[in-house]
């Protein structure tokens, strides 16, 4: 009975894609609605760790990530003149060994393309383009998803994947007002051929310095090298990741930093620097109605310094598609499903919002002092990294 439901997705994202592959391999009907007239993601970069990669590796998707990704062989943490390292976590075999997948670095739109490719590959009429939703109506008889153009679908169960500025959010929970957190995050990616040979290892590096840091690491095999700087602001942008801003407004914000920060600034395309305001949204509690649910950024936006929004969205995707072959009770579905999900979600947002603080403290010698207090390798091991939503044991419905 279960299996006959028709679940209609409100967006076509990292999300909605990957909720609809799990939702389909679980024998559900599913349809997706993406306001965009193509499906595309942006020129930015994206990493994910093991706990999601899992998830896309069940939908089969192994061999084609590996000829999209970079995977780097540890992180490290340093100070932003002198490259000091403050701390380091192992990454290549040594995460797939103990996570049971390895951590992978994506151009996002490589990624999309995949998930994309293999949604083509399920059912051409997957996802339909150009489709803005605008509301819902619910009753006992199922749930009816209202469009821009004034067309309606009709399902059983609604997946609001439509991220930060969600509208099916907006109806199950009031409009969330964002909360500028006071940072901005600069945004650029440079070709490797464009920088000096051998310029650095396949690491990932956080560097953290008074008021901003930066994380910078290899995409596409390693044919690019991503660069993201977090900078207190108190001028606000826009919320997006298409909004331009000056280079020389970005090098002046790294003005002091290290040399190889200099050298990717520069080999960066001037008229290519995009910058981001980001914004705290106050955690809901209650993301489902009887018939309506969230996931990824519209159920739980985080600040991205965990790097972890992404591999929520797609851990969510597959612990819904098994809570809804949970119960014959569609509510009880979407409880089990929002109960599984919710203080993990919460743990990762407000650890996330913890380290806007951590890695912006006010001279060298307090960021010593406080990365000497912390483990961050031993703390984000076993719960982030090895989490199995294709296993972990499902929460009871109350
Ligand atoms: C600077 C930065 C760096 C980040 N780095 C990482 C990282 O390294 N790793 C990681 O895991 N996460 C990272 N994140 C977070 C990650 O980008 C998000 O968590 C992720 O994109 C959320 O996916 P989603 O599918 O929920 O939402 P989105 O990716 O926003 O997708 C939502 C989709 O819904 C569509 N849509 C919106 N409204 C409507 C509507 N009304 N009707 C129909 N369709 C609609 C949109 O067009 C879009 O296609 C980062 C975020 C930022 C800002």
């Amino acid at each position: 009975m279960a299996e006959k439901r028709k679940i209609l997705i409100a967006g076509g994202g990292i999300g909605g894609i990957t909720a609809a592959l799990c939702l389909v391999r679980a024998g559900f009907e599913v349809q997706v609605f993406e306001q965009a007239n193509e499906l595309g993601e942006v020129g930015a970069g994206i990493q994910l760790s093991a706990n999601a990669i899992r998830v896309l590796e069940y939908l089969g998707l192994r061999e084609k990530l590996a000829e999209i990704a970079a995977q780097p062989i540890r992180y490290e943490f340093k100070i932003f003149d002198t490259a000091e390292v403050l701390q380091k976590i192992p990454l290549g075999d040594t995460h797939s060994k103990k996570h049971g997948a390895p951590y992978l670095q994506f151009h996002r739109a490589d990624l999309l393309a995949v998930l994309v490719q293999k949604a083509h590959d399920v059912s051409p009429s997957l996802v339909h383009l150009g489709k803005t939703v605008t509301g819902f109506d619910e009753d006992e008889q199922g749930v009816t998803l209202k469009f821009s153009d004034g067309t309606t679908e009709h399902g059983d169960i609604l997946i609001g994947a439509d991220g930060i500025k969600s509208a099916v959010r907006a109806q199950i929970a009031g409009d969330t007002v964002p909360e500028y957190t006071g940072q901005v995050a600069w945004r650029v990616m440079v070709p490797t051929s464009d920088l000096p040979k051998d310029f650095m290892e396949l690491i990932t590096e956080i560097w953290v310095g008074p008021g901003k840091h930066a994380v910078v690491y290899f995409l596409r095999r390693g044919e690019l090298l991503n660069f993201v700087g977090a900078v207190d602001h108190a001028e606000w942008s826009e919320e997006g990741w298409t909004v331009k801003y000056p280079w020389s407004d970005m090098k002046k914000d790294f003005e002091g930093w290290h040399p190889n920060i200099q050298t990717i600034l520069d080999a960066a395309d001037h008229d290519m620097c995009f910058r981001w305001a980001l914004n705290n949204r106050p955690p809901i509690k209650n993301w489902s109605t009887d018939r309506a649910t969230l996931l990824g950024d519209a159920a739980h936006a985080t600040l991205p310094y965990m790097a972890q929004g992404a591999a929520m969205a797609i851990e969510d995707g597959a612990v819904l598609a098994r809570a809804l072959k949970a119960s014959d009770d569609v509510n009880e579905c979407l409880q089990i499903y929002q109960n599984s999900r919710i203080e993990r979600t919460t743990k990762i947002v407000n650890e996330s919002s913890a380290n806007k603080k951590l890695f912006h403290l006010n001279s060298t010698q307090e960021l010593k002092a406080a990365f000497a207090k912390r483990d961050i390798s031993s703390e984000r091991s076993n719960w982030l990294f090895s989490y199995d939503a294709l296993n972990e044991k499902l929460s009871p419905s109350i």
